[in-house]
């Protein structure tokens, strides 16, 4: 295992239906921090994907008259288009569907077979199908599923269960230890009371006759594995495990932390894996302050948002407004005010307007430099900050750290009023305009991992053959280093500001 290396990896999204904006946030959260370590020179790995088995996908195929892998093939293309779409720059998109998959989620249960942890029993539970998880009585809500608020199915089987209960104590003990990491804090406090009360061994597979669509169990045709069984390995099935395993982020959810910090914990304890280190959760995104659900019409469709505004837009959107590791609302309204104020004005306008004084005053070329102004300071401490708050994984307390820098560039231009120094003081002028020129050259570094199109168009005034691809951060983050008589390219309207708003 290298150092250096980084991997990542968001949930993989189950197929049962189309992509929604939740995905779409969490793919963009993790290709954040993926771009942004590999601007910190790491050796990075970001996957994400599609959950392909279990009785619900069964259920769909059989509603619309195709084949449960029919409609795996179809719904996984959506999820890989938007994730494309969205600018992700992931390494791999693994499917459960894929034979190296397969494969090795049947090595898997055999790794816990070997250790001792598959027992057969009968087992008589109530189960939602929507959830894809047992329930107890105490936990429904007038008899329904506390989530789906529908009936839960009684399930009377024989099948293999998962000897879980006996990692709960070392389970505890590494979250609350810290060793594994579960943030925010609230989720682990969740997670830990959850082990409290109790853990007890999961029922790990069904009769085949019930689930029709999953994994064999390995020695047992009869049965197929647990959806959740199969699925969670996707996390180490197709990946180079001597050079990526363990995990350094397993962004998720906040609906399926049990599976991830309890039954694949266990799992991973049981077949002898080294842990994830951390398990990062965001919270759900509401739409105008409601719950998005198909029935209220609410819904929001990140294609139509990527299709209307742009990539850029929707990334700085969902990684500015929506809090990283908390609850938060989409807004069309908010999101039209963002668009206009933050990127097309704040940086938008900024870089056109600097771009052409300069033109104007100097003729495109990089002016001497004088007095920073204090900027070197700030620019430093902004990019303080900025790590800071990657290391923290607090992606919208990054962005509005850029942001603010970009409101302080606009306000120097505001205060040394350039075109008035034109006639006045060219010295002077050629001072400010260089200080500008390399502060917008730091905010095009900085929104690097955030909106990188628009960064490579930023940068690109700069250095006409920049190219994102085996880019590294150091040594370009010292303000100043732009050179005296250097010719600058163009900067076209980074972001169109919309005519009324929509
Ligand atoms: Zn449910």
């Amino acid at each position: 295992m290298s150092k250096n290396k980084f991997y990542i990896s968001t949930s993989i999204a189950y197929v049962n239906a189309g992509p929604h904006v939740g995905y779409a946030m969490e793919i963009l959260q993790a290709d954040a921090l993926a771009r942004y370590n590999r601007l910190e020179g790491k050796d990075v790995f970001y996957m994400t994907g599609t959950d392909e088995h279990g009785l619900k996908i069964a259920q769909v195929a059989e509603e619309r008259g195709v084949w449960p892998q029919e409609l795996a093939n179809e719904n996984s293309a959506l999820f890989r288009d938007l994730a494309e779409k969205m600018g992700a720059s992931n390494d791999y998109f693994v499917r459960t569907t894929e034979d190296k998959h397969v494969e090795f989620a049947k090595q898997m249960w055999q790794k816990l077979v070997d250790a001792g942890d598959i027992y057969k029993s009968h087992y008589e539970g109530l189960y939602c199908i929507g959830c894809e998880r047992y329930y107890l009585e105490k936990e429904l809500v007038d008899g329904n599923c506390p989530i789906h608020k529908k009936p839960v199915v009684k399930v009377k089987e024989e099948n293999y269960f998962f000897r879980l209960s006996k990692y709960a104590e070392e389970i505890k003990a590494k979250i609350k230890s810290g060793e594994l990491r579960v943030i925010p804090e609230s989720r682990k406090n969740e997670i830990l009371n959850l082990i409290e009360e109790g853990v007890n061994d999961v029922s790990f597979s069904r009769p085949r006759e019930s689930v029709k669509w999953g994994i064999e169990v390995p020695g047992d045709d009869s049965q197929l594995m647990y959806v959740w069984c199969d699925a969670l390995t996707n996390y180490i099935s197709v990946i180079d495990r001597e050079k990526f395993w363990p995990a350094d982020i397993h962004l998720i959810g906040k609906d399926i932390v049990r599976f991830h910090a309890v039954y694949w914990i266990g799992m991973l304890m049981s077949a002898g894996f080294e842990l994830p280190k951390t398990i990062m959760v965001h919270g759900f995104i509401t739409s105008e302050g409601e719950k998005m659900s198909k029935s209220l019409g609410n819904v929001k469709d990140p294609f139509e948002y990527l299709g209307k505004y742009g990539r850029d837009a929707l990334r700085y959107f969902l990684l500015r407004e929506i809090p990283t590791l908390g609850d938060g609302d989409f807004s069309a309204e908010r999101f039209d005010i963002i668009y206009n104020e933050e990127l097309a004005n704040t940086f938008g306008n900024l870089v056109s307007r600097v771009v052409a004084m300069n033109k104007k005053y100097f003729g495109g070329a990089v002016p001497a430099r004088g007095a920073d102004d204090g900027f070197e300071i700030k620019v430093a401490e902004t990019w303080v900050a900025v790590e800071k708050h990657f290391a923290d994984l607090d992606l919208k307390k990054a962005a509005e750290e850029v942001l603010a820098l970009g409101y302080a560039a606009n306000k120097y231009v505001e205060d040394s009023k350039p075109w008035a120094l034109a006639k006045e003081n060219p010295e002077r002028l050629a001072e400010v305009i260089y200080n500008l020129l390399e502060m917008i050259r730091q905010l095009g570094l900085m929104l690097l991992p955030i909106i990188p199109d628009t960064a490579e168009k930023v940068l690109k005034i700069y250095q006409p053959d920049f190219s994102v691809n085996g880019f590294e951060w150091k040594g370009q983050r010292d303000f100043g280093l732009l050179k005296e008589g250097t010719l600058l390219g163009e900067s076209g309207i980074l972001f169109p500001k919309l005519e009324q708003p929509k």
